[in-house]
């Protein structure tokens, strides 16, 4: 294995060869640089794409700060190699190596990967495999990193339960600390790989596969996962912080551009619309928010540390913030004159969105996002996004006339329930929110429609739903291109290809390891750029290996079928998904939960932290008392 310094020396050779060399160079403001000669345990954070996305990860952000503040511990940075230096790193017999040091990845204790999308998967064997680290972890010994992996993807571990030694399932802030310690303890104690995997397994928020045995039926549907040692938890809760930490804020500066250069700040964690498409609504209950003076105090210091121009108040709702105007004006006010960029993204249909950007002061006015996400009042209660066509018209001649040029409108197409009827409502909203841009601006208006394909996704109340097929989401795009042209209107969409693999890869069992493994090995990387996408050699592997993609993606399931993630729980009760998609085909709606609970399973399941943590730091109703305040939730029918 090659030391740092030939990796070093090897690189400097290579760099001049390959696009954009600032890629792999590390040496950027604010890295961390620690020593590795005194003994600390080594994490390697890696995002398996290129640099220029992964560098814009906040959960990574976040865990390389946590990490680094340790004196016993170091964390060091690894990203996918591009094509070219991939060949090159290939040719030259370069292992992956660390940013910060150079030191390949297989020389440290944990190689930790951010699993946020499923499209990723192939990219973290390969980056396995340029490391010289076995990509089976049944296969690795105890000079090999263990191998953890996190992300929202990974609440279905299952299809890449065969590479990864440990996954956390939820959030990383007092886990990953957690995992060093064990990591320590294990290693002082000298005994073997199998006994660290048995203490992580007690760890709360802690997946180990290599403890569990998927079984089936003879249609080839989950009958039960057992447990194959006493100390592996059966569900695994997802792991959550009471109380958001404050915010990170000693951010890396690349010298080269990424997708997001700015300060990301998180303002707050969870959300309480209980859209039924959306997972990442239900796994991250319950809402927590930061307050405005953390923030505030936050995007000073990190503007301080990094230069950065631009900042980014990130959430899944940023209107139901509860000081969200507090939060605009203080900023405002604080920094007034600084001609900040502020984003202020995922705000809901209504004038109040509005008011909040003109606070904010922005001086760009160029485009303002709504998310309908569907383009009939049917349709939207079927989903639970109630928002009425008048109300969603009303707002963008709002937005019109205050000088935005152009509106973005995200819709999905392949809901539940969707008939051909609601695909042409796209078209016909696009063109009415475009007529409501003329009447304000004339022909300078526009609407960019970006049209996505639903996926049903895990811990959803659709779970159970089936997902178009290729012929359906080609003809329902057909239509909208035929509809949705002429001046003043754009139209962009995902291939079916795209949307089939990520339902494959998020609604699959373990059987798809084989698959994801079959694909890599036919040359698979970077699924999720279009232009090395190679969905024949998917196809080829499903063939190899004699599974029926369809079964994951086009059948609807029965309401007590077992799920491959039914072992991982959210505390999300499997009976308030059921309702809740009994009630979509009813077209019943939930209000937002802060208004009324819907005893959806957070408070029985953190019942104890959320007593521990009284008052509004959490928007769910209070726990007083041992038992759960039944008062405060509504009946629940038996299903
Ligand atoms: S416990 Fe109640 S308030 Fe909290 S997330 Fe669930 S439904 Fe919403």
């Amino acid at each position: 294995m090659l030391n740092p310094k030939e990796i070093q020396d090897r690189l400097e050779r290579l760099l001049p060869m390959v696009q954009k060399p600032g890629r792999y160079t590390g040496g950027e403001l604010n890295q961390i640089v620690k020593n590795w000669d005194t003994g600390l345990t080594t994490v390697a954070m890696v995002f398996p794409d290129i640099y220029d996305l992964g560098m814009s990860n906040l959960g990574l952000a976040i865990l390389y700060d946590l990490v680094n503040q340790r004196e016993d511990a170091l964390a060091e940075r690894a990203y996918a190699p591009w094509i070219d230096m991939e060949s090159a790193l290939r040719e030259h017999q370069i292992p992956l190596f660390s940013l910060e040091t150079k030191h390949a990845l297989v020389e440290f204790d944990i190689v930790a990967f951010s699993l946020p999308y499923e499209t990723l998967y192939t990219t973290a064997l390969n980056i396995l495999d340029l490391s010289g680290i076995p990509i089976f972890a049944d296969q690795r010994g105890p000079q090999h990193p263990l191998v953890i992996a996190g992300g929202h993807s990974t609440f279905n571990p299952e299809p890449m339960h065969a590479f990864i030694d440990a996954f956390v399932i939820g959030e990383g802030e007092d886990v990953i600390q957690e995992i060093i310690d064990v990591h320590q303890a294990w290693r002082r104690s000298r005994s073997d790989r199998g006994q660290l995997l048995r203490n992580l397994a007690k760890l709360w928020g802690v997946y180990i596969p290599a403890l569990y045995e998927a079984h089936y039926h003879d249609d080839g549907t989950i009958s039960h996962m057992e447990r194959l040692d006493p100390a592996a938890p059966l569900p695994v809760v997802k792991r959550i912080v009471a109380q958001l930490p404050p915010p990170t804020t000693d951010f890396i500066v690349p010298y080269i551009d990424t997708v997001h250069n700015r300060v990301p700040v998180e303002i707050m964690r969870g959300c309480t619309r209980g859209c039924r498409f959306c997972q990442a609504g239900m796994i991250t209950r319950p809402v927590r928010e930061r307050p405005v003076d953390e923030i505030v105090d936050a995007i000073e210091i990190a503007l301080e540390k990094t230069g950065f121009e631009e900042v980014g108040l990130l959430s899944l709702s940023s209107s139901d913030y509860t000081h969200i105007l507090d939060l605009v004006r203080a900023v405002s006010e604080r920094f007034e004159g600084r001609h900040l960029s502020i984003s202020l993204p995922s705000l809901r249909i209504e004038s109040f969105s509005v008011e909040l950007m003109e606070a904010l002061q922005t001086t760009r006015r160029s485009g303002f996002t709504l998310a309908p996400e569907a383009a009939t009042e049917r349709m939207r209660e079927i989903i639970n996004k109630p928002v009425s066509t008048q109300q969603l018209l009303e707002t963008a001649h709002e937005i019109y006339s205050h000088g935005y040029t152009t509106i973005k409108l995200y819709f999905m197409i392949g809901h539940p329930s969707e008939t051909i009827e609601d695909v042409q409502a796209i078209a016909n909203l696009c063109k009415a929110v475009l007529a409501e841009g003329r009447k304000v601006m004339g022909k300078r208006a526009q609407v960019n429609a970006g049209v996505s394909t639903f996926v049903p996704k895990p811990h959803t109340p659709f779970q159970w739903v089936p997902c178009d097929t290729r012929e359906q989401i080609l003809a329902k795009q057909a239509l909208l291109k035929r509809a949705l042209r002429g001046q003043g209107l754009k139209l962009s969409w995902n291939p079916p290809e795209d949307t089939l693999l990520e339902a494959w890869l998020s609604r699959g069992d373990r059987r798809m390891a084989e698959v994801i493994y079959q694909t890599w090995k036919r040359g698979a990387r970077f699924d999720a750029w279009n232009e090395h996408f190679r969905y024949d050699l998917w196809m080829e592997a499903f063939a190899a290996t004699e599974l029926d993609p369809d079964f994951y993606t086009h059948r609807e399931r029965p309401i007590d079928e077992t799920f491959p993630w039914e072992h991982i729980s959210t505390t999300l009760r499997k009976k308030f998904l059921a309702e809740d998609y009994l009630w979509s085909q009813q077209g019943k709606t939930r209000i937002d939960c802060r208004e009324r609970c819907f005893a959806c399973g957070i408070l029985p399941g953190f019942a104890d932290l959320r007593r521990m943590n009284p008052g509004d730091v959490w928007q769910c109703p209070e726990v007083k008392n041992k038992r759960i305040p039944v008062s405060n939730l509504i009946e629940i029918e038996q299903i």
